[in-house]
């Protein structure tokens, strides 16, 4: 039975800078470029931040707006993810540019720690986020750095805090969290069963060596996968990635190997339950 396999591409993201590599994407106009070859390479979603010129992460809905007009004109197809993490503001901040409407964003239900830092997710702002992404018809992807938050995503499922099923990603490898684990990985998966039905969507995303790993193992079990530079910049110990789309391209490979079609735009809204946009 063929189960296609959404590719995520984070572009971005708010910490990697053109020193770490010079294929980082910063200005809008090069992250528009960059989706376009990531999505030719076979990405149907992009998950972006937006950046200050000098580099530092923005949380500005003008930039947003931006970003999302240059996406929707150039690369039209592709479902647009915008980042309500918090490296890039504070409080409300973090959701200012849901009113923007793009197709998908991030949403954190709880806390945890970061390699420097407590990653701040209090109950009131995650509801407030959850809030604001069902006013504005934004499919939330639920950002699961810890076991607890693919409960705490069934309890607001439960409740009526999330109108759909949710979409949850399983985040591995970030420093002081959750590590690239294969039993904590196989456990994951049978919890999102045992919680949301065996037809339910997952993706998971490795931070820096653990990416091509958990693309692996994702693509295997039957999820679906996030690459990009947003949280690898290497396409192998040696090697920095020249572009989004050599990450992408390393992902397709992997679904041709255990023979999973790369899900185009249209079967990841389906797949999603996204709404198909209309062709005029
Ligand atoms: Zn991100």
């Amino acid at each position: 039975m063929s189960n296609p396999c959404i590719i995520c591409v984070a572009i971005t993201g708010s910490l990697p800078q053109k020193s770490d590599n010079p294929a980082v994407p910063v200005s809008i106009e090069e992250q528009v470029e960059s989706t376009q070859a990531a999505h030719e390479a076979g990405a149907s979603i992009v998950h972006a931040h937006v950046r200050n010129p000098d580099g530092t992460p923005s949380s500005d809905p003008e930039r947003f707006a931006r970003l999302l007009e240059g996406l929707r004109k150039h690369c039209p197809e592709i479902l647009v993810q915008f980042s309500t993490g918090g490296r890039s503001g504070a409080g409300h901040e973090r959701g200012g540019m849901l009113r923007l409407k793009p197709d998908m964003a991030s949403l954190s239900v709880g806390s945890n720690n970061f390699p420097t830092r407590v990653y701040e997710n209090p109950p009131q702002l995650v509801d407030w986020l959850a809030a604001e992404m069902d006013a504005h018809g934004v499919r939330p992807e639920i950002e699961a750095f810890d076991l607890s938050h693919i409960l705490m995503a069934h309890r607001m499922w439960q409740d009526g805090r999330l109108r759909d099923r949710p979409y949850v990603q399983f985040v591995m490898g970030v420093q002081n969290a959750m590590p690239a684990d294969r039993e904590v990985f196989d456990y994951y998966v049978r919890t999102m069963h045992r919680l949301f039905g065996t037809d339910a969507p997952w993706c998971a995303a490795g931070i820096g060596r653990h990416q091509i790993k958990l693309n692996d193992w994702a693509i295997r079990a039957g999820g679906h996968v996030r690459t990009g530079l947003e949280d690898n910049v290497r396409l192998d110990r040696h090697t920095l990635a020249p572009s989004n789309a050599a990450l992408v391209a390393k992902a397709a490979t992997l679904c041709q190997r255990y023979e999973r079609p790369v899900a185009t735009p249209y079967q990841t809204r389906a797949i999603l339950g996204l709404h198909q946009p209309v062709v005029a």
